[in-house]
């Protein structure tokens, strides 16, 4: 099966992944087709970034049209249509000001200096520069989004990390509240906790942690890369919640497969931000900027917040029924965690060759993240086939 594809990645790429014998070739809609035609529903979607689906006609139309006419000029001049997406999320979000870059780390790297710059605009020394984490998060591979991720298995071959972070314990307020102080620039969060394991912040751990940046004057990040861009049934996840973050990072959904990513931010972050504070060549360049804009359309044209909101309540309802074959179902919106008891990749592999796709996450939790233009038949589909994997796996476990 794709054979050809799997000898030269293990001849010639760096082993970074252990990646399963599948390479595709195309996609319609939900559904992904391999180089041998044969078909999958796809419920990982890129890792939540394929969400207006697959050989979107408006998405195409408007990345090859503008393919035809430039595909960057740097930001020594103005792009209109990153201007335009600029407009596009403070509208969504509520905030004040976008900055461009091109994946969920750098969009976190961002928002880790904006906050340096933050706590070094207080009194113009760097007193102010301690950054509070959460443990089992996960904010992404270079060094300071590394700093930032509180999981000693993704940092032990790599330190030393980036000083003055601190870990405090994930929906415990007490523990944000004892580390938390004046020399404090920034308390990051993720609204769910995703590779972490799909577990949802607590309303008291999001408005505590909000309550606790503004009595501190330390700025509140939320890490939406995986949440945002309508996932969750709002267009971001913090929009379950009742109060404002004073940055968001963005990545993932964004571009639609386009890499791009972004931080959005209140005025009193993003004044700090001058010139030759923070760069990127490529940020927010014309062709990753016009993606954004045309997957944010769909979502508007289509209601794939709205989609999402209610898709997810039935997969959770669908999921819920398949008790006790699984422990418990967690999440908001289309980002859904199955826990299970034990390591699930022998179910996912299951799923897989049934013509299923699905993504661990944390300890034994299989994570539900399909593109947010699904609808019933889909999820009965997938569910389906998830029960078929779960039964067949609980009688060979019983068998052993
Ligand atoms: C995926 C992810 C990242 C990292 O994004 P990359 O584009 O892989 O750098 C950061 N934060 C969260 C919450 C993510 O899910």
């Amino acid at each position: 099966m794709n054979k050809e594809t799997i000898e030269i990645t293990n001849k010639y790429l760096m082993k970074t992944y252990n990646r399963l014998p599948l390479s595709f070739e195309r996609g319609e809609g939900a559904y992904l087709f391999d180089e041998d035609g044969n078909k999958y529903l796809d419920f990982v979607a890129g890792i939540a970034v394929n969400s207006i689906g697959y050989h979107n006609k408006n998405f195409i139309k408007v990345v090859s049209e503008q393919l035809g006419k430039i595909c960057h000029s740097s930001n020594l001049y103005h792009i209109k249509q990153q201007s335009l997406l600029a407009k596009k999320l403070v509208q969504w979000s509520g905030l004040d000001k976008a900055f461009f870059c091109n994946s969920g780390a750098e969009a976190n790297e961002a928002a880790l200096k904006l906050a340096r710059k933050y706590g070094y605009s207080k009194n113009k020394n760097n007193n102010c520069s301690k950054i509070i984490a959460m443990k089992n998060s996960f904010h992404g591979r270079t060094l300071g989004a590394l700093s930032l991720t509180g999981q000693e298995k993704y940092q032990k071959a790599f330190k030393p990390l980036v000083s003055s972070m601190e870990y405090a314990q994930f929906n415990n307020l007490e523990s944000v509240e004892e580390l938390i102080d004046s020399s404090t620039c920034a308390v990051i969060i993720e609204c769910i906790q995703g590779e972490g394991g799909v577990i949802p912040a607590t309303k008291e751990f999001y408005e505590g942690v909000r309550k606790l940046c503004n009595k501190y004057n330390a700025l509140m990040i939320v890490d939406e890369v995986q949440t945002g861009i309508a996932r969750c049934g709002k267009y971001f996840c913090f929009q379950n919640f009742e109060s404002k973050p004073d940055i968001i990072c963005l990545a993932k959904a964004l571009g639609g497969g386009i890499p791009i990513g972004a931080i959005v931010s209140s005025e009193k972050a993003s004044a700090c931000f001058e010139p030759g504070d923070h760069a990127s060549t490529f940020g927010g360049n014309y062709i990753a900027t016009c993606a954004a804009l045309a997957v944010l359309s769909e979502i508007e044209n289509n209601n794939l917040d709205k989609n999402a909101g209610v898709m997810g309540k039935y997969l959770t309802d669908e999921l819920n029924k398949l008790k006790p074959l699984i422990k418990e179902v967690r999440g908001i919106g289309l980002m859904i965690g199955v826990q299970m008891d034990n390591p699930p990749s022998d179910i996912i592999k299951k799923c897989e060759e049934k013509g299923l796709l699905l993504i661990g996450a944390g300890t034994n939790t299989i994570r539900f993240v399909p593109p947010l233009i699904i609808d019933k038949t889909h999820i009965d589909e997938a569910v389906n086939i998830f029960k078929e994997a779960l039964v067949e796996y609980s009688i060979k476990q019983q068998e052993k």
